[in-house]
């Protein structure tokens, strides 16, 4: 699948954020890079994916937590790479406590950063992607966006609130040529998931390959992690001209976890 387009991926130095950037370069769009992480490394990755795919990399420093600076990520992108017509809204964080312990900043920093983001972003980015009758807006929810499961709050508050924020704007678009859709992953084994692991590792005393499994059958009957290149993959469909009449779904790659 082809896709000559300027994306954005947040969250995109680590984990699913850059299976999906890779994807997207892969597809020939050019990609704005954003994400947390060392200055050196990010360059580097970012010259090597110009260089592997032949497209434009740029890269914006731009927090999450910061809407002034999402603002400037996405007139930056328009500057750059000269339109936006693709917004994966990916950067995320996680953290684990029942309610009633569960921090105050810890509650404010995953509902910024993992809802408040979307929203920020997508404000900024819908009049460019008007202005060129298209656009395609991704939302990394998580199956978390559709069930609940303990310890998970605010990680949980805030994917039902992408869902939900997903549904608003796929309407307010949908006779224009802007899609918004949200994908929702179940277990995909990254540095967000590696933590958790380690965490049941220590909490149950047992090795992380049991740990490893333990977490898998707890949740995903296929007893495999999602990929990030399975996720990739589906970015770019999401992100063709082929997907134009999908908007406003949430799609669980989840190997049946929601399916129970
Ligand atoms: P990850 O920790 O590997 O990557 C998170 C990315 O977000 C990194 O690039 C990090 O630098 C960036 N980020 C964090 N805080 C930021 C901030 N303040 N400003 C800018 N960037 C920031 O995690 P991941 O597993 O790849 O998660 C990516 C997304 O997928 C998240 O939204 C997560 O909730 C979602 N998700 C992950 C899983 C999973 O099993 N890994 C499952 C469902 C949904």
């Amino acid at each position: 699948m082809k896709l000559v387009r300027s994306a954005i991926v947040t969250g995109s130095t680590s984990g699913i954020g850059l299976g999906i950037a890779r994807a997207l370069a892969a597809s020939g769009a050019n990609v704005m890079l954003n994400g947390l992480g060392d200055a050196k490394e990010i360059d580097a990755l970012r010259t090597v994916l110009a260089k592997e795919f032949g497209v434009e990399v740029s890269y914006s420093a731009a927090n999450m937590l910061n809407k002034d600076e999402i603002a400037g990520m996405v007139e930056q992108t328009k500057k750059q790479l000269g339109s936006v017509d693709i917004l994966v809204n990916n950067a995320g964080i996680q953290h684990v406590a029942p309610v009633h312990q569960f921090p105050d900043d810890q509650w404010d920093r995953i509902l910024a950063i993992n809802l408040s983001s979307t929203f920020h972003a997508i404000k900024h980015a819908l009049p460019i992607m008007k202005e060129g009758n298209f656009g395609r807006i991704v939302n990394i929810a998580s199956v978390h966006g559709l069930v609940g499961s303990t310890g998970k709050a605010a990680y949980v508050a805030a994917k039902h609130g992408v869902i939900g924020l997903t549904k608003v704007v796929a309407l307010e678009n949908a006779n224009s040529n802007v899609t918004c859709n949200a994908i929702c992953p179940g277990w995909v084994r990254t540095p967000l998931v590696e933590k958790q692991i380690e965490a049941r590792a220590a909490e149950k005393k047992i090795s992380i390959a049991a740990a490893t499994e333990d977490l898998l059958r707890e949740k995903q009957p296929s007893l495999r992690f999602a990929t990030v290149d399975q996720l990739g993959s589906l970015v770019v469909f999401l992100s063709s001209e082929a997907a134009g009449s999908m908007t406003g779904v949430s799609l669980p790659v989840d190997g049946a976890w929601t399916a129970q």
